[in-house]
């Protein structure tokens, strides 16, 4: 079930059994010469939709644009700054919390987002606290990263290797093959490819990783893996979801 397809009067029906939501995040930023600037969002997106309904959860609006800014050197990424996606994360879910929500689970695709998540969950407790809502101290937060769920982490393994890397990953290159077929891409890699620099602002990041690739070799992704990948993160997901919100 997904919140915008609803009524509210659906809404006011679902909060009589469930107080849990689903939310999608992910990032708009670039993912190497052959990666969608979307691949972050869509592959939290698809993966919520899908463990939305082998659970029957309410899945919310994915928050599309996260923290992103080491990116923002190539063009069409787009980021938040932390502050800014605090405030974002802490409205959405104070609003929800006012319906009579309780339990949010982020299904999240780009680990750029994850301090800042925590960060939110923290700023979320507080507020919801001072607002003196009913049952406030049931307001929990949990936060899924999809691709480390361990079967989903143990087949990029299997499938690739070292050669997964860590970003513009061919595991979800392949996740997002498998949802859009009519928009793979095809351009050369050099099989040299950095890695193992840290992160510090988005002009060093270009510097010290030319072509946006992270030790990753996405030319290994295809839409069979991106399937298989797919289902592995559903269900582990939605087993993660049930215990959560039992
Ligand atoms: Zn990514």
């Amino acid at each position: 079930m997904q919140l915008h397809l609803c009524t509210w009067l659906e809404v006011e029906t679902y909060l009589q059994n469930s107080r849990g939501i689903i939310l999608p995040i992910g990032s708009t930023e670039q993912h190497g010469p052959t990666g969608l600037i979307g691949t972050d969002a869509i592959c939290a997106e698809v993966i919520a939709k899908g463990v939305g309904e082998a659970t029957q959860a309410l899945v919310g609006p994915p928050i599309n644009v996260g923290m992103a800014l080491h990116h923002t050197e190539f063009p069409g990424s787009m980021s938040l700054r932390p502050s800014t996606l605090i405030l974002v994360i802490r409205d959405y879910l104070v609003s929800l919390a006012r319906s009579g929500f309780r339990q949010f689970f982020f299904i999240n695709g780009h680990g750029g987002n994850v301090a800042t998540l925590k960060a939110a969950f923290s700023e979320t407790y507080a507020t919801i606290a001072d607002l003196n809502l009913p049952e406030a101290e049931q307001t929990r937060c949990r936060l899924n990263n999809w691709y480390m769920n361990s079967p989903v982490y143990q087949l990029a393994k299997e499938l690739y290797g070292k050669r997964e890397g860590s970003h513009a990953t061919p595991s979800e290159v392949a996740v997002t093959q498998f949802v859009y077929p009519e928009a793979i891409k095809e351009a050369p890699l050099s099989p040299e490819v950095a890695s193992g620099h840290p992160i510090y602002g988005a002009a060093n990041f270009r510097q010290h990783y030319p072509d946006g690739r992270m030790g990753s070799d996405p030319s290994l992704a295809t839409p069979e893996h991106g399937k298989q990948l797919y289902e592995a993160a559903v269900e582990s997901i939605a087993e993660d979801y049930q215990k959560f919100t039992q």
